[in-house]
């Protein structure tokens, strides 16, 4: 997800320990933790496009032949972008290039117009949103 341009990968879940999403469920949660793990991939594709890395969009498993399998979803393209292993087609592999693991977590020194963001104070209805967003910029 990304949150107003400022790149973040956002994950909501809720507080109610009884909500099915912590159940496992092979019809409706095929991989559950897949959401985590594209989330975070984005991160690492972002960290390379910023850097003029010429790598493949995430979403665009499709291209290269990667379907949604039962029970594993996307598994094997997560593998495959993360090794750097997906066949280009033209006898090169693609995917995210090794040295993104080597890279550091962003410091709010690598942001131009570093705003802290109150997690916390999560805005209840658009009137407190856009107020928010105001407040922000
Ligand atoms: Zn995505």
């Amino acid at each position: 997800m990304d949150l107003n341009g400022i790149g973040f990968s956002n994950i909501r879940l809720p507080n109610d320990s009884s909500s099915y999403i912590y159940t496992y469920n092979s019809y409706i949660n095929t991989f559950p933790e897949e959401v985590f793990i594209h989330e975070y991939l984005h991160s690492l594709e972002r960290i390379l496009k910023e850097r003029n890395y010429n790598i493949p969009a995430l979403h665009d498993n499709n291209l290269y032949g990667y379907t949604e399998q039962r029970l594993v979803g996307l598994k094997d393209w997560y593998q495959d972008y993360m090794t750097c292993n997906i066949d280009a087609g033209n006898g090169k592999k693609i995917g995210l290039d090794e040295i993104v693991y080597t890279l550091t977590p962003p410091a709010e020194s690598d942001f131009e117009y570093a705003i802290d963001v109150e997690f916390s104070k999560e805005p209840q209805n658009i009137i407190e949103e856009i107020k928010n967003f105001f407040k922000a910029v």
